[in-house]
C-alpha cells in the first residue's frame, strides 16, 4: 500500500525565528499551521538531549491540535565549555529570550577558561533534532549539523540567537552577516530537513 504523504502540518515552536526558517524549508504545497493559531504555550523542556527535546514539544503541540507536528530542537555546542550552552542554549538568554545576554554570557564563559581564546579558533557547532509526531502517523527523527568557531566579537544584524557569534567552517563571516537565504541553505536545521524531505 502507498503511504500517504502529509498534506498539513503544525510547525511546534514559539521562536519567531525558527518559525520563519522551518516555513522556508517547507514544501509550499504543504498547509502549514503555527502554534499561534492555537494559542498554544511551549512545554517544559525536560529532556536530556536535543532528540527527546525535540520529541516533547513535537508530542505536546500535536496532541494539543489534534494535528501531525514538527518541531525542531537546536542550539549551540562550544567544545571547550563542555558543550555548553547546549540544549540549555535558549535558557541563556533569560526569560526575555535576550540573546545579547546569551551571546556575552558565552564570552564571559570563554573567559574563565581562557583569556587569550580571542585569538584561537574556538570549536563550535549548531545541532538541530527534528521530529515528526502525530496520529496515524509513524514518528520520524533527524538530526543536522553545522561545525564552525566563535568568532571574537558580535558581527551581523540577520538571523536570530548566536548568529551574530558563529562562523560556519569555510567561511569567513558570521551567519548574523550571511544573507538569510544564504544561511537557510547550509545550516543545521537545513542538514536535518534533508533527511526527512522525503516523508512531506
Ligand atoms: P530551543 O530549541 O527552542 O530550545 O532553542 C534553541 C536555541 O538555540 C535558540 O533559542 C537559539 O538561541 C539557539 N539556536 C538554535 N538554532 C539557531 C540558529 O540557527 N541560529 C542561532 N541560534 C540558534
Amino acid at each position: 500500500m502507498l503511504k500517504k504523504k502529509i498534506t498539513k502540518i503544525l510547525v511546534g515552536t514559539n521562536n519567531t525565528g525558527k518559525l520563519r526558517e522551518i516555513k522556508d524549508l517547507l514544501p509550499k504545497n504543504l498547509k502549514i499551521y503555527s502554534t499561534a493559531d492555537f494559542n498554544i504555550k511551549s512545554p517544559p523542556e525536560n529532556g536530556k538531549t536535543f532528540k527527546e527535546n525535540s520529541l516533547i514539544k513535537a508530542r505536546y503541540f500535536s496532541k494539543k491540535a489534534k494535528m501531525i507536528c514538527l518541531s525542531d530542537d537546536s542550539g549551540l555546542e562550544i567544545d571547550i565549555l563542555d558543550g555548553a550552552p547546549g540544549i540549555h542554549s535558549a535558557r541563556w538568554g533569560g526569560k526575555k529570550g535576550d540573546f545579547i545576554k546569551a551571546m556575552n554570557k558565552v564570552f564571559k564563559e570563554l573567559d574563565k577558561k581562557n583569556r587569550n581564546w580571542k585569538t584561537e579558533k574556538i570549536k563550535a557547532r549548531f545541532i538541530c533534532a527534528l521530529t515528526i509526531y502525530g496520529p496515524n502517523q509513524k514518528t520520524i527523527n533527524s538530526i543536522g549539523k553545522i561545525e564552525g568557531h566563535i568568532s571574537p566579537y558580535m558581527k551581523g544584524k540577520n538571523g536570530f540567537g548566536y548568529d551574530p557569534i558563529f562562523i560556519p567552517k569555510g567561511k569567513k563571516i558570521t551567519f548574523g552577516e550571511m544573507k538569510v537565504s544564504q544561511k537557510y541553505r547550509i545550516d543545521h536545521r537545513f542538514k536535518a530537513f534533508k533527511k526527512i524531505k522525503k516523508f512531506l
